[in-house]
């Protein structure tokens, strides 16, 4: 089915004035990037509202909120992707597939915050690489669905498409309006606990053993992760006594990114602004050799000292089904200061992967963009190594990320969607030879996963079966990992590095 047509009236085009790049007026060759010019592309996984006033209305709201993060976070950010890119850090990234309002409250954002921190300590320990944390959290909101409909009782309903659209109880299927407020209040309360939590002490390293292993009963997990932790402390005394363990150390806390798909291009939209580049952007450390014809209507980074920020979270990521070289989601993302990522599916040509890293990316920012390979446990082999060469021989350097969950997703013969625990290792541990074997490397991992006892994915230590789906099922999307498998994924990647 063929999603809606595009509306193209928005309330408060926020950058309509925005002056025309004479460059690209002179040689005609794009148009001129606004907040608003997606919505003169074609839209996949578009929405209908009923009642577009109501609509305008959240929209006018949400324009006036606070921005909810701030360039100095995003380029901070930015800038730890361009290390993660140059091999120097690894990214983590996590958190639910789709997040519910339901999950703005503290012992669902702590676990997470916990197994997060856990997964990297691990990583660190493993790899001898500082870990940059992104969470899948604090506005994962929005999700793009294969059909607008599902049967329900003998009847088509409108699908789930995540908090921030329509309620996962079949009566409130509507797309509601007031929802898209909602959704930037659940951010925000989400991020401030947090920030609050992290402030507090939560990352403290120099009490890892408080991050008890909730739900882990394995002994051997359990053992490792000890291992680890006696290793940590043993440093950490070693590096009091010689006086290296000051206040300035960073090893009281530690930096925790938000992330989401920008999906809701209206949502995103009225959280676009126009905003002072902090002194560590990019364009101020590394100035551009590229000359601004490249940029196709993009805004100059420079003119003014600012630049476009998507202030909902710090890192946004283009879905697999949302990545069209002319459609709307791209056309929105190329203005953006933000690091972005891409979603990259068995059917992406390595044609298409340039002509997006080209347009995204002009400048060849390197870290800027992060690409997210999702192919499934059997396809990576035959298409990840050209798309390493292509994006090599574009000149592009970017984040290369693995997704291990998106390619592997089954169906029991009852219907039950899940994931077999093994095919996720292998797609991790085929994306980690690949790499190698081509003389790349592997700059992170992208992961559902949930701090909560939940029986989704078959297989891992425990050995869960099909049988066992039922006894903890409680996604409201995509199979996630449980605490114990995400802690046995990221020992499977330390033990890589170790080797
Ligand atoms: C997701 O990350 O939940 C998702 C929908 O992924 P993809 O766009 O890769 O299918
Ligand atoms: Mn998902």
């Amino acid at each position: 089915i063929e999603p809606p047509k595009l509306k193209l009236s928005k309330s408060g085009e926020a950058a309509a004035d925005l002056k025309v790049n004479e460059t690209q007026k002179s040689n005609g060759s794009s148009t001129e990037w606004t907040p608003s010019s997606w919505t003169t592309k074609p839209i996949k996984q578009d929405v209908i509202y009923d009642d577009r006033g109501a609509v305008n209305k959240a929209l006018a709201k949400l324009e006036r909120l606070p921005p909810i993060v701030t360039p100095t976070e995003i380029i901070r950010l930015r800038n730890s992707l361009r290390d993660v890119a140059l091999g120097k850090a690894f990214l983590l990234q996590g958190g639910d597939c789709a997040e519910l309002f339901d999950y703005c409250e503290d012992n669902a954002i702590d676990s997470k915050i916990k197994l997060l921190l856990q997964m990297s300590l691990v990583l660190i320990y493993g790899a001898y690489k500082p870990v940059v944390r992104i969470a899948r959290m604090a506005g994962q909101f929005a999700k793009p669905r294969s059909s607008p409909t599902e049967m329900y009782e003998g009847r088509e309903i409108p699908s789930f498409r995540g908090d921030i659209l329509n309620g996962y109880d079949v009566k409130e299927r509507t797309p509601d309006p007031a929802r898209l407020v909602s959704a930037y209040f659940h951010s925000a309360t989400t991020l401030n606990y947090i920030r609050a939590s992290l402030a507090s002490g939560i990352a403290d390293l120099h009490a890892p053993l408080e991050w008890e292993l909730g739900h882990v009963k394995d002994e051997k997990i359990k053992a490792q992760y000890i291992r680890i932790v006696d290793n940590i402390t043993d440093s950490l005394r070693f590096m009091k006594t010689v006086g290296a363990d000051s206040p300035s150390s960073g090893l009281e806390s530690v930096d925790l990114y938000t992330s989401h798909e920008g999906l809701l291009l209206e949502y995103e939209q009225s959280l676009t602004r126009r905003l002072r580049h902090p002194p560590s952007h990019p364009s101020l450390q590394h100035p551009s050799t590229s000359p601004s014809s490249q940029l196709n209507g993009r805004p100059e980074p420079s003119t003014d000292g600012k630049g476009w920020y998507n202030t909902s979270a710090h890192f946004l990521w283009i879905g697999d089904r949302t990545r069209q070289l002319t459609g709307a989601h791209v056309e929105y993302f190329r203005g953006l200061e933000n690091p972005i990522g891409i979603k990259v599916g068995p059917t992406m040509t390595s044609g298409e992967l340039v002509s997006l890293l080209d347009i995204l990316n002009p400048t060849k920012s390197i870290g800027k963009i992060t690409l997210i390979t999702r192919y499934g446990e059997h396809k990576i082999t035959s298409l990840l190594p050209s798309h390493i060469r292509a994006v090599r021989e574009s000149g592009h350097i970017v984040v290369w990320q693995c997704d291990p969950m998106h390619g592997n997703t089954k169906s029991t013969p009852s219907g039950v969607k899940t994931r077999q625990f093994s095919s996720i290792l292998s797609e991790v541990g085929s994306a980690l030879r690949i790499h190698r074997e081509e003389g790349s490397f592997l700059g992170g991992v992208h992961l559902e996963l949930t701090g909560e006892a939940v029986t989704e994915c078959v297989g891992g230590s425990e050995g869960l079966t099909e049988g066992d789906l039922g006894v903890n099922y409680t996604t409201y999307c995509d199979p996630r990992l449980n605490e114990k498998q995400a802690l046995e994924l990221a020992f499977l990647v330390a033990g890589h590095y170790r080797e």
